[in-house]
């Protein structure tokens, strides 16, 4: 399913149909109509343009999330120029790097003079600033007041640009995913289906905008359907649960799970109009997912992508969900097991996944080179994935390619052995990593989060849980006890830094008495 237009003309007929019908709601309870998200994000088009935008043209965006931010990335999209969301998280000179790679026009910011511009080498032309949620000079709201509604959606569509990602970077330089209007709609489309959106479901929004997962999955499934949002401004416990016995749908990373999990609020009585949960962005634990499903009822659908390549699995609506699984590839997704050389391998053979897909990104930002070898000769992308799929089509991720350990010789997969120590009593969650061993090249060493901090599992008693679960080579040589997993705003382990502490002398898990 696709769609070769702008991206925006998916969202018109909802908007012809009834202007006045809620599209989102805010945390303070502010409804805003359908109507209002097309005034506004023509008014910015229009700003934008006065600034001298042109298609094609960089619009860097580092704001809080608001109903205001989502129009302003419509905007981007209507008049052709490419959305560039930023972390918000990230500090000035993290933002600098990616703002002196982007080069955008435009500079959309909280304040009228971030700190970034003054970091920016003296060779990169300083884009002009905006400020989002401002008054007085360089406000885009002000700006915007003075511009008509009225904006016709510019040429670009098909494989023109739309958004700038740029990947998650958890090592070395981050790279900018150029995303076109195809891309977005075919990702649109397609789980507005797969997932069976209506303009009568009410999404729980409280991803971040600045990610696929939040854009591309979230918001624009739900607006290409003509559904609305709860909109908040961030993830909370609290906030979720309270507007659960609202909402239809719910999407999130698995951490949010964990924490909702860990609320004496949730109960099946709140979630009696949900209809869909769904995770995605890291790995959801088989023991987060029956949990899930004994304190509520429902069964999470987990989904796969990627940046560069929109979604590409999930399990099914109607079938069967299952644990640990990714699901099965979307329609129109190509998706394979790969050898090195890539040759596609048999059912059931671990390998790298590759997928050819009208959601895949257009390459990445000024690097060609870069681009071309992440693609084989037949034009799949290689996702740096380690998995498989079964008979039934069902695929499961092993953990990513530069993640895997080999152990004398043998692979060692992250994925298997954090599920099964995951399974085991007293541990809340665990991290595998390899280090250097003298004899073996690379040795497992597991960091856990135990379940009660006064009471962690003994370094033993992992290793004797693991032995009679696992193949020896399988068994970590080593265990640290650790309170919280490093993770990134999407809920990724950053097992980077879990190597580097690892290479650091730290204490072991207390030992066994007698052992
Ligand atoms: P990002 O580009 O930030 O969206 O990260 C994409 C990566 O997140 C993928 O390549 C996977 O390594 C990981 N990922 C996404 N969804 C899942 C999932 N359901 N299970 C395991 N890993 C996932």
């Amino acid at each position: 399913m696709t769609h070769d237009g702008n991206f925006y003309e998916l969202l018109t007929p909802w908007l012809h149909a009834d202007a006045q019908a809620p599209c989102m709601e805010t945390e303070d309870g502010t409804v805003l109509a359908r109507a209002w998200l097309h005034a506004q994000s023509g008014r910015y088009a229009n700003a934008l343009v006065q600034a001298g935008c042109r298609p094609g043209d960089r619009v860097a965006a580092q704001v809080d999330k608001s109903p205001e931010a989502l129009a302003l990335y419509l905007a981007c999209v209507r008049a052709g120029f490419v959305f560039l969301p930023l972390n918000t998280a990230y500090p000035p000179a993290e933002a600098a790097w990616l703002i002196a790679d982007a080069r955008p026009r435009i500079f959309v910011h909280r304040s009228e003079q971030p700190q970034v511009l003054g970091l920016l080498p003296e060779a990169v032309a300083k884009p002009r600033v905006l400020v989002l949620g401002g008054v007085g000079e360089g406000s885009l709201d002000g700006w915007a007041k003075s511009c008509s509604e009225v904006f016709s959606a510019g040429p670009n569509g098909g494989d023109d640009a739309a958004v700038l990602l740029y990947t998650s970077g958890t090592t070395g330089r981050p790279k900018g995913a150029l995303l076109s209007h195809r891309a977005m709609a075919h990702c649109a489309l397609t789980l507005g289906q797969v997932w069976q959106f209506q303009p009568v479901d009410v999404l729980l929004h409280a991803l971040p905008i600045f990610h696929g997962h939040g854009l591309f999955v979230s918001a624009n499934v739900a607006l290409v359907a003509g559904a609305s949002l709860l909109f908040l401004g961030r993830f909370d416990v609290d906030a979720v649960i309270d507007r659960l016995p609202r909402a239809t749908v719910f999407m999130g990373v698995p951490t949010h799970y964990h924490r909702l999990l860990a609320s004496p609020r949730l109960a099946p009585t709140l979630c009696r109009g949900m209809r869909l949960f769904t995770s995605g962005s890291a790995p959801l634990s088989a023991v987060v997912h029956r949990s899930f499903e004994a304190c509520t009822g429902h069964r999470i659908v987990e989904r796969y992508g990627a940046t560069e390549t929109m979604i590409l699995c999930s399990n099914p609506l109607a079938g069967e969900r299952r644990p640990g699984s990714v699901g099965l590839p979307l329609p129109g997704v190509d998706l394979r097991i790969a050898d090195k050389v890539d040759r596609p391998l048999p059912t059931g053979r671990i390998g790298m996944i590759q997928a050819r897909s009208p959601g895949l990104f257009e390459g990445y930002w000024n690097l060609p080179g870069q681009t071309r070898q992440e693609f084989s000769a037949d034009g799949y992308f290689r996702t740096g994935d380690l998995g498989c799929v079964d008979a039934g089509g069902y695929v499961t991720i092993t953990g990513r390619a530069k993640d895997l350990i080999i152990s004398g010789g043998y692979n060692v997969y992250p994925a298997e052995v954090e599920a099964v120590i995951g399974e085991m009593p007293g541990v809340h969650e665990s991290a595998v990593v390899g280090v250097l061993h003298a004899d073996f090249g690379e040795a497992v060493l597991a960091f856990v989060v135990p379940a009660d901090a006064a009471q962690p599992p003994t370094a033993q008693q992992v290793m004797r849980w693991c032995t009679s679960r696992l193949a020896k080579y399988k068994v970590p040589k080593s265990v640290r006890t650790i309170a919280e997993l490093p993770r990134n705003a999407m809920g990724k382990i950053l097992k980077a830094r879990l190597r580097e502490m690892a290479a650091a002398p730290g204490p072991a898990t207390k030992p066994e008495s007698g052992s």
